[in-house]
């Protein structure tokens, strides 16, 4: 049986950290959230963002913009969120309508106050290795639990499942500046299972509930689950078919309870270290 990788657990040690180190400061981190219309998912990671962050002392607001916002009028939201000295970060809770733009909205926001991380700046800085003003969640999110359990990264296989700007590439390239040798692979890649099973880190970013199988996994190998699908009956269930495989990794995390809290623990990392580029801390 393998040794479960605890997400919830790490998370909120991280959101507790912060929360004392903000109880220092006069001035709290600003976080504000844009959310379009009337997704039910997004929503609720919404208000999960936004509990979390005032779990934590910060100033945490949220702007709620209909359906049929223009992209100017989103636009504008931003500008005046750049120019506003309480925000030090700002999210634009994706994904947008199909008549926006997603690309120009997140390049509008100032990538010193963007949070997620998605900002072409600061994917240009974590690709050629230099420090970005923040590292997109989820990605740090899996390397702060490979490396809070001691996961050696340099000189290991990683085979990361995904190409998405959101998890895939980033998660790549992160593991790729810790010395991994990373391979990508997507829905267009030949012996993906040959390839998997090669993966001493094996990360799992599809979107397809249970795809990875127990004979796609080396034995002892550590994987990550970044899937969030509902099955029929409404459970929640990984990319990973948790039951087989973690009879024979030696690392596994569990949905939910592993990538998914260090998301939001993650995002107020980020902010926190915003907030302290902004005030000369
Ligand atoms: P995307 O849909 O943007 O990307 C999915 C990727 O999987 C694509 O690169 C796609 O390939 C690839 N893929 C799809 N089908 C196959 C296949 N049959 N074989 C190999 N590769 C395939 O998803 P995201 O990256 O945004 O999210 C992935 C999962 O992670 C989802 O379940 C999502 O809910 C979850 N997630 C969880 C988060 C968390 O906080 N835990 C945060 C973000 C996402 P191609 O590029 O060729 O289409």
């Amino acid at each position: 049986m393998s040794v479960l990788i605890k997400g919830k657990e790490l998370s909120e040690k991280i959101v507790e950290n912060i929360a004392q180190e903000v109880k220092n400061y006069e001035k709290k981190p600003g976080l504000t959230v844009i959310i379009v219309g009337d997704n039910p998912a997004s929503r609720v990671y919404v208000n999960k963002k936004k509990t979390t962050a005032e779990k934590a002392g910060f100033n945490s607001a949220v702007i709620e913009l209909p359906e049929d916002v223009s992209q100017q009028e989103l636009e504008t939201h931003i500008d005046v969120l750049n120019k506003e000295d309480t925000v030090d970060g700002i999210l634009v809770q994706l994904p947008l309508p199909k008549h926006i733009s997603t690309y120009d909205i997140l390049e509008r926001i100032k990538p010193e106050k963007d949070v997620d991380g998605f900002h072409p700046i600061n994917v240009g800085r974590l690709v050629i290795g230099l420090k970005p003003y923040a590292v997109s969640c989820t990605p740090f999110g899996i390397i702060k639990l490979l490396e809070e359990n001691n996961i050696e990264i340099e000189g290991k296989h990683a085979v990361v499942i995904g190409r998405s700007n959101i998890v895939g590439k980033p998660v790549a390239s992160l593991l790729l500046n810790r010395n991994a040798t990373v391979t990508v692979c997507h829905s267009k890649t030949a012996s993906l299972r040959r390839i998997c099973m090669q993966a001493d880190i094996l990360v799992a970013a599809v979107g397809i509930a249970k795809f990875v199988k127990a004979d796609w996994v080396k034995p002892g190998a550590v994987v990550i689950d970044v899937g969030i699908n509902r099955t029929e009956e409404g459970k929640l269930v990984g990319d990973v078919d948790f039951e087989e495989v973690s009879k024979k990794a030696g690392y596994i995390t569990p949905v939910p309870g592993g990538v998914g809290p260090m998301t939001i623990a993650m995002l107020l990392a980020n902010t926190l270290e915003l907030f302290k580029l902004h005030n000369n801390l």
